[in-house]
């Protein structure tokens, strides 16, 4: 239970800013402090709903006044819910959702509040996209500061790999901008290390020609030679070409409505096939997909990219109890593939799921230390997602991701995604960061001393951090 929220004279605060300052009695409190993993039930003393980056500097400036806790909030998706703190003051963007595109140069500017499914629509509208996340309704903010990967990224790497320059409300109160020639060790620090430097108010990505049309969809197999199917990806993926890319889901099916009804339910291997190029020659590389062997249904065809970013939001949307785990791996050994078949065969609620995201490609020519985000040798990234309704299944669906992420352990590569990883994953995070670990330090005794952005996968400003390697 949580103790009530502090009381705060917030007039002076309301009168500084734009946008809304919302408080424990306002009726919008609760639904304003929710986010997207239900296990997440944290009460800010104050939520600054900001209009831009001024307000961003002035609801700072009151929480360092006052020596208040300060998280922020893009889209509200990290699994560990670190957007929201206890007692604070929660610095809310998502109210800030401007995207404007320069089609000539190839650029997006995107307010930190916007969803993917802001910046895809604009984009898209001209034909361009930077790689994003698979789901629509995820925040740009945050996917970027911890990498974003997604149905690109084989072509055009991660989301950070495309950020081209940041703008930025730093611990002490002044907005700077990061690029590869202004302020570059901050714009280093951020492609990668969250929200540890400061508070990004607006991103500028690169932008790719990209067909409005794209061949991508969903192949269904039956669960039984699980690990034989994995074994047949895994030897497909090793020769596929980047504008492929396909990720294996482990789950029980959904009522989706090419699907028996027979089939819903029951665990089975979902292959989700997205390819970028021309959907002739796309096909061919689907029937090599269909002849891993009999389907319970498929849905392949040609779909706008945009509804396509949106066809697993209904699988995900908010209000569920989550925890993930993830690991990363340069390839699937047989001893991998045996705990996926084994742990997605005893999947303790329907909406749980284990999947392979296929990454390499562009997002692994990368030089390791050309940015914070280290993962550069990691060509699948697998997270275990447990989802379920209610808190009585807590322990059951944790104690299973956990059981799984523990047998998978010795097979994985080093590193980890912060983007994937749960509030009690703390002491994860320097080897999660690896060998850039030291400079992000270092980083952040420049640029955060007094480590005011805390509520995060935290680098503390300390040798001793160091030392934790
Ligand atoms: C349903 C779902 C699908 C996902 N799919 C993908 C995927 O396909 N690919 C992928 O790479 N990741 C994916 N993720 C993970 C996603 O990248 C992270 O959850 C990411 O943090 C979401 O960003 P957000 O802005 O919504 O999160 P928030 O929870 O709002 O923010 C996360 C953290 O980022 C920091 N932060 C947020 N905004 C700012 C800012 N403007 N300035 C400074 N710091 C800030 C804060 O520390 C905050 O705690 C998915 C997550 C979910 C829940």
């Amino acid at each position: 239970m949580n103790s009530p929220a502090r009381v705060l004279d917030t007039h002076s605060l309301q009168q500084a800013v734009k946008g809304t300052v919302v408080v424990p009695s306002d009726p919008t409190y609760d639904s304003v402090r929710a986010i997207w993993n239900a296990m997440i039930d944290r009460r800010p003393a104050v939520i600054v709903r900001c209009a831009d980056a001024p307000d961003v500097v002035a609801a700072l400036a009151f929480a360092r006044e006052r020596n208040l806790e300060i998280s922020v909030r893009g889209g509200g998706h990290h699994i560990a819910g670190n957007s929201v703190c206890e007692g604070g003051l929660m610095i809310d963007l998502s109210t800030m959702k401007q995207v404007r595109v320069d089609a000539a140069a190839r650029r997006a500017y995107v307010e930190a509040g916007a969803l993917l499914s802001d910046v895809d629509q604009a984009t898209l509208a001209h034909g361009l996209a930077v790689p994003l996340g698979i789901n629509s309704t995820t925040g740009v903010a945050g996917l970027t500061l911890g990498g974003g990967m997604g149905w690109l990224s084989r072509t055009h790497g991660l989301t950070v790999d495309n950020l081209v320059s940041a703008r930025i409300v730093g611990a002490d109160g002044l907005i700077r901008r990061a690029s590869a020639d202004e302020n570059p060790e901050l714009f280093w620090a951020i492609r990668g290390g969250g929200g540890n430097f400061g508070i990004v108010t607006e991103f500028e990505f690169a932008l790719h020609r990209v067909p409005t049309e794209v061949l991508a969809g969903l192949l269904v197999f039956p669960f039984d030679d699980a690990a034989g199917l994995l074994k047949k990806y895994r030897a497909f993926v090793e020769q596929a070409p980047e504008a492929l890319n396909v990720w294996a889901v482990l789950r029980k099916a959904p009522p989706l409505p090419f699907l028996p009804a027979e089939v819903h339910g029951k665990e089975v291997v979902v292959l989700a096939v997205f390819y970028t190029g021309d959907p002739t020659y796309g096909q061919a590389h689907v029937d090599e997909l269909r002849a891993f062997g009999p389907r319970l249904g498929e849905h392949v065809g040609v779909v706008p990219y945009v509804a396509w970013q949106q066809a697993f939001d209904p699988l995900l949307a908010p209000g569920a109890r989550n925890y993930w785990k993830s690991h990363n791996f340069t390839e699937l050994a047989d001893g991998a593939i045996d705990a996926l078949a084994t742990y997605a065969g005893t999947l303790p609620s329907n909406h749980c799921e284990i999947f392979v995201a296929l990454v390499s490609g562009a997002a692994n020519r990368v030089p390791m230390g050309a940015m914070a985000y280290p993962n550069r040798d990691a060509r699948l990234v697998v997270n275990v997602h447990a989802r379920w309704e209610t808190a009585a299944e807590d322990k059951a669906c944790i104690d299973w991701a956990r059981a799984f992420y523990n047998a998978a352990k010795p097979f994985a590569s080093a590193g980890a995604y912060v983007n994937f990883m749960t509030e009690d994953e703390a002491a994860r995070v320097p080897a999660a960061y690896g060998a850039n670990f030291a400079r992000l330090v270092q980083a952040k005794q420049t640029f955060d001393p007094e480590n005011v952005f805390r509520w995060n996968h935290n680098v503390a400003p300390t040798a001793a951090a160091i030392k934790a390697l």
